[in-house]
């Protein structure tokens, strides 16, 4: 039987791989196929899709967007995006900056809290277009500021903690519309995370083709219950590690394993809709 795995990040976001390195492990892994879903870039899928061509891996291109709706944040993957699409090329620009900006806003934050990190040590770890939280856990981490990530984040980063910043996101209305007009399927990411099943609704209406039902996070009854729910809504279903490489405790990629019937109705839902000019 062959296996995806198609929620993965690379350094191009917060993971610690190169897109090179990430092909290799999912090799090793066993893996048919694996999607490139970085935190609001496709940088990353050029060089993936030239190394999995090398193996001979199927590959998908794809990006995690950030969103919100009511107020809650919301994660949608876009997958078989066109990464030279202009418009989502403008757009996830504008949130690359959007996140450099809270960079320095977190330093800040930490400077006033007496910690001695500087914006330029983040941004030299990160060394990307996409920072973020884990970039700033490692930086303390390195700079021996704090002891471990799960420190960082419990003392200063997470929500409601004293260097947390809130991030300016786009609607998860309008990041369905944009990976649509960039040639791609909308899909929620690990709803069982956030506890966000009331807006599945609202983003079905917004035409979401699909739903992460296999995920790190997601226990078996979690998956069970989002497997109805895509049931119930027509929904795609997908899956994957959300492996970030060392950025959490250890690699993730190829422990949650998507049956590949899964892969074959999403080329199949891809097909139907760049043939459909009325999308
Ligand atoms: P950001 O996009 O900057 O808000 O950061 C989000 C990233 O931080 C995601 O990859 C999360 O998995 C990671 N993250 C969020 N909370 C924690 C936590 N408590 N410990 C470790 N990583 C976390
Ligand atoms: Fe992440
Ligand atoms: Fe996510
Ligand atoms: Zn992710």
């Amino acid at each position: 039987m062959k296996f995806a795995d198609l929620h993965l990040h690379t350094q191009f976001s917060d993971g610690t791989f190169t897109p090179e390195e990430l092909v290799l492990r999912a090799q090793n892994s066993g893996l048919a196929c694996i999607a490139l879903t970085d935190h609001d870039t496709v940088e990353g899928c050029a060089r993936a899709e030239a190394a999995c061509a090398a193996v001979k891996m199927e590959f998908i291109t794809g990006a995690e967007l950030t969103a919100e709706h009511k107020d809650t944040e919301v994660h949608v993957l876009g997958y078989f995006l066109d990464t030279q699409n202009q418009v989502l090329l403008e757009k996830i620009a504008k949130f690359q900056s959007v996140r450099q900006s809270r960079i320095h806003e977190m330093v800040a934050a930490l400077n006033k809290l007496g910690v001695p990190l500087t914006a330029e040590a983040v941004f030299a770890l990160a060394n990307c277009k996409s920072p973020g939280r884990p970039h700033v856990a490692r930086a303390l981490v390195k700079e021996k500021l704090i002891g471990n990530l799960d420190e960082a984040f419990e003392k200063y980063l997470k929500k409601g903690r004293p260097a947390w910043v809130p991030k300016t996101k786009m609607s998860a209305l309008e990041s369905v519309e944009l990976i649509h007009q960039a040639g791609g399927l909308a899909v929620m990411a690990h709803p069982g995370l956030n506890r966000t099943d009331d807006i599945i609704p609202d983003l079905v209406d917004a035409g979401l083709d699909g739903i992460e039902c296999f995920h790190t996070k997601h226990s078996t009854v979690m998956a069970e219950r989002y497997l109805e729910i895509a049931e119930k809504y027509d929904l795609l279903v997908t899956g994957g590690s959300d492996c970030h490489g060392f950025s959490k405790k250890a690699p993730l990629i190829g422990t949650v394993r998507v049956p590949y019937a899964y892969v074959e109705k999403l080329y199949a839902a891809q097909k139907t809709a760049t043939t459909d000019a009325h999308r």
